[in-house]
């Protein structure tokens, strides 16, 4: 299996490392070239206006639109960002996930926190029901369509990981945990 990980701005360098922990090939991607022969895409953490800027100038909207078609894309942070429809704000978006994001959604007293958050949809067992959640400079998801099943909460309710069929978004950071089990969660998607 050979994983795609949109390698244009932020933390892709920390998508590589796991992916190659657990045994996948981790490519890439920075030109459309680089999406023809994966399985699948991440989208990492960074900063979504630029990575939508970069991605529309190396002509890579479309090759992940169609990519998206069949096969899996999970965004981190900026990345659920660029995979939303929405996010009140204007840049560049993907537009393939039927979620509405709020960036920035913690204000700039709590830019930054950790915090355990349960996501029973993945993961079941009594020992490891929850997972270290990473969130900086995150953002939210206000609402999600029909077809989108909400993965994890925060114990205030609010959304912070959903799932369209083969898209998976998160506003925090499995990335940068140490904990590879969203990652081999992702590998599920596509098959
Ligand atoms: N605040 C960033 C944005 O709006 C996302 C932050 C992140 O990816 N950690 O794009």
């Amino acid at each position: 299996m050979k994983m795609g990980v949109l390698a244009l701005q932020g933390d892709f360098a920390e998508h590589v490392r796991i992916l190659e922990q657990i045994g996948v090939t981790a490519v890439e991607v920075r030109l459309p070239l680089d999406l023809a022969d994966i399985d699948g895409l991440i989208i990492p953490g960074g900063e979504s206006t630029t990575i939508g800027k970069l991605a529309v100038r190396f002509g890579l909207m479309k090759p992940i639109r169609q990519l998206a078609s069949t096969k899996p894309v999970w965004g981190t942070c900026a990345g659920a960002i660029f995979l939303a429809r929405d996010a009140r704000h204007s840049q560049p978006m993907l537009g393939l996930m039927d979620i509405a994001i709020k960036r920035n959604a913690f204000g700039r007293q709590a830019e930054s926190f950790e915090t355990d958050i349960e996501v029973p949809e993945i993961f079941t067992a009594e020992d490891s029901r929850s997972v270290h959640a990473v969130f900086i400079r995150a953002p939210l998801i206000e609402s999600v369509g029909a077809d989108v099943k909400v993965l994890a909460r925060l114990s205030d309710g609010r959304i912070v990981a959903a799932r369209q069929h083969n898209l998976l978004a998160t506003a925090f950071h499995p990335e940068l945990t140490g904990d590879d089990r969203f990652h081999r969660y992702f590998l599920t998607l596509g098959r």
